[in-house]
């Protein structure tokens, strides 16, 4: 089956979806994306995307390219035209094109682009990946100062992965003055003595759709949450760690810098939580 993917109001063949050449998106990086995942057929958490996604257009004085009404529409029709159980929903708007190639913004009557795709990802949820654990690298975090703006600047975090893969590893955790910022797609936490400890929301870090939930997840469960800067050396002597993001949920990580956390294997809390997660999200999916 062909997959069918929306840009600027037509839904396409992938093969006929067409953006210029011009588009500040690809010429200039200036465009924001949300990845939304799909369970049983439904999207978690839209609400939570849509809000992020008018502050990353707000942040960068972007236009919204439609209501939150219609996005939710686009996202259910792309769903459904697709087949899509367990999978993601990848949307990006970019300030768009005025023609030409120019580093002052165009004029703010210029319409944003609009683009969306599924990704089919069966056995998302049981996902063999999370039963085994994450082996994490550390490096130098040097990307910009806006973090918390999603934007598609993701050449740096694309280079994390593919040094973590060269080591034999899974993902890299990005550390700037000594302390860990958060990972190449999702944010980075350490369990010590029962106690969950993650960096504070800031410009510093993307705020994750899947962090809120989680944390939200994890007070109502009566767990312990410290929100505060932790180094790597700390994370590698925790008793366990996990990740949080869109696309993989809760994922525990089992190793960082080749140093095995507890006896090497997912731990209690992490495990817990992507359940409780799961869960909680599948019920309130729409
Ligand atoms: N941090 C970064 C840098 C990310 O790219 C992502 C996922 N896009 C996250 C955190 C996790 O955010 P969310 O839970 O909203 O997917």
């Amino acid at each position: 089956m062909t997959r069918t993917v929306y840009v600027n109001g037509e839904y396409l063949p992938e093969a006929e979806a067409k953006v210029s050449i011009f588009d500040r998106g690809f010429l200039f990086a200036d465009a924001v994306y949300e990845v939304t995942s799909v369970l049983d057929g439904k999207l978690i958490d839209f609400e939570g995307h849509a809000v992020r996604l008018r502050r990353s257009l707000d942040e960068l004085e972007m236009a919204e390219p439609c209501t939150k009404d219609e996005l939710l529409e686009i996202h259910r029709r792309l769903v459904e035209l697709n087949g899509i159980e367990e999978g993601l929903v990848y949307l990006q708007v970019s300030r768009g094109s005025d023609g030409d190639r120019d580093f002052v913004f165009p004029s703010a009557d210029t319409d944003p682009s609009l683009v969306l795709f599924t990704q089919n990802k069966p056995g998302l949820a049981d996902s063999p990946a999370a039963q085994k654990g994450a082996k994490i690298i550390s490096i130098e975090d040097i990307r910009w100062g806006r973090r918390d703006i999603k934007t598609v600047q993701l050449l740096y975090p694309s280079m994390g992965k593919m040094m973590a893969k060269k080591a034999g590893c899974d993902d890299a955790w990005l550390v700037e003055d000594g302390y860990v910022t958060e990972g190449t797609s999702n944010n980075a936490y350490f369990v010590k003595n029962g106690k969950i400890i993650t960096r504070p929301l800031s410009n510093d870090i993307l705020h994750g759709i899947t962090r809120k939930a989680v944390l939200r997840m994890a007070a109502e469960a009566q767990m312990e949450i410290e929100e505060r800067l932790f180094t790597i050396d700390e994370a590698k002597e925790a008793d366990e760690a996990f990740t949080t993001s869109a696309s993989a949920f809760v994922m525990p990580v089992v190793e960082i810098d080749g140093v095995a956390l507890g006896d090497g294997t997912p731990g209690p809390i992490a495990k817990r939580l992507r359940e409780i997660y799961l869960d909680e999200s599948r019920k309130a999916a729409v």
